[in-house]
């Protein structure tokens, strides 16, 4: 069985990334409902099912107050839209409370004889499917989620002098609904990977980038193509613009890579509005976006850059509660007589790499001493 992405190209990681966050996030709402609501009808159920003494529902309630508490605060910056961490983590939380209840539930049930142990058992058999399902990524959170609470369970079973004898019976049947749920999990992943397969492919053949809905690099290559024999015929100048947003990495950190994601498609919302209709947008890497301004000399293509730096510094993004200042450096470069494309981009790439050295949010234009970089075509 295959548990990781490894069958997804390198090219495409960053979308398939993006795509597992999204299925993370879906799976971590479904389940903090699952979780808030089973676990109060179980609160309130056990004492009418079962003689219980008033200490072990007050007991019990304890156990369940960090699965109800780790379930709020999934649903809670869901719904406020105001997560700084990824879903997974929510996830993780979750699965952990799960089985920290469920197993010290066991313990509380194996040390008081009068509860009644089938009970227990049921919820083991509950608690190991729902976890196993949480290992949205597979082997790796599945071990993560497992793994250490059954090793303080033997740990604490062991200091209570439980017998091993009394305890293993009771986990036949969750460790094979664990399994189930791991089987089932990597099925639903399966499909939904396949899914992301075909439409990337999709989206790669009509020419765009996913993310942000602009042109992906396949998709300028012709145009920039195009745009180079036209100028070397005609003698017409054409520029080329490199965008690289400013200190995104930190944006990601501190707001988490959803709000990353939503700056970068108001990125490409904010260039694409100051730009004409010839122009050409592009998204170059990962923040980075490249624009072809055909005939257009060097002045105009500083004029348009300074108007794209303006387009994103000049206001905040708003991201769930929080505002966004991200600023653009960019770097501009015109063709000249002779060039290749890559020596136009060159140039502008290290136009670009002046912007930032001299400070970010703002614009550099290739000097017309600039070095020729090095140019392997
Ligand atoms: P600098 O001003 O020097 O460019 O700093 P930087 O932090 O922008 O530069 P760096 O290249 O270190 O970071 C780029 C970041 O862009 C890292 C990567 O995680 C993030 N990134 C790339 N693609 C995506 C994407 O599709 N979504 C999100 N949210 N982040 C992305
Ligand atoms: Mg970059
Ligand atoms: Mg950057």
């Amino acid at each position: 069985m295959q548990f990781s992405g490894s069958a997804i190209p390198e090219k495409w990681q960053p979308a398939y990334e993006a795509h597992l966050r999204a299925l993370e996030g879906k799976v971590a709402v479904v389940a903090a409902w699952l979780l808030l609501v089973t676990v109060l009808i179980y609160q309130f159920s056990h004492p009418l099912r079962n003689s219980h003494s008033s200490d072990l529902v007050g007991i019990e309630f304890l156990l369940r107050l960090p699965v109800i508490l780790t379930a709020s605060m999934t649903l809670i910056t869901h719904y406020t839209g105001n997560s700084r961490w990824p879903n997974r983590y929510f996830l993780r939380l979750m699965g952990l409370s799960v089985m920290a209840m469920i197993l010290s539930m066991l313990l509380l049930y194996l040390q008081n004889k009068s509860a009644g142990l089938y009970q227990i058992s049921n919820g083991l058999v509950i608690s190991f499917f729902g976890v196993s399902v949480l290992a949205v990524r597979g082997i790796r959170e599945w071990a993560l989620l497992f793994l250490p609470l059954l090793v303080l369970f033997t740990g604490a079973a062991t200091a209570l002098n439980i017998s091993f004898g009394d305890v293993l019976p009771l986990f036949f049947d969750p460790l094979m609904m664990m399994v189930i749920g791991m089987i089932v999990m990597e099925a639903f992943r399966r499909v939904l990977t396949s899914e992301f397969r075909a439409r990337q492919k999709i989206a790669e053949m009509a020419g765009t980038d996913e993310l942000t809905g602009l042109l992906n690099r396949r998709a300028i290559s012709p145009l920039l193509n195009h745009e180079l024999q036209h100028a070397q015929r005609t003698g017409k100048p054409f520029s080329l613009v490199l965008g690289d947003l400013d200190l995104f990495k930190k944006v990601n950190d501190t707001f988490g890579h959803d709000a990353g994601d939503l700056v970068l498609q108001e990125t490409a919302r904010r260039l694409k509005g100051a730009l004409r209709r010839q122009d050409a947008l592009c998204r170059w890497g990962g923040e980075e976006m490249l624009i072809l301004l055909p005939d257009t000399d060097d002045q105009g293509a500083m004029a348009v850059a300074e108007k794209l730096r303006a387009s994103m510094a000049d206001s905040h993004i708003p991201a769930g509660n929080n505002r966004i200042h991200q600023t653009i450096s960019l770097g501009v470069a015109s063709f000249r007589k002779g060039d290749v494309i890559d020596a136009v981009i060159g140039r502008a790439d290290e136009a670009l790499y002046r912007a930032k050295h001299k400070g970010r949010n703002r614009v550099e234009v290739a000097r017309p001493s600039e070095p020729e970089p090095f140019v392997s075509a």
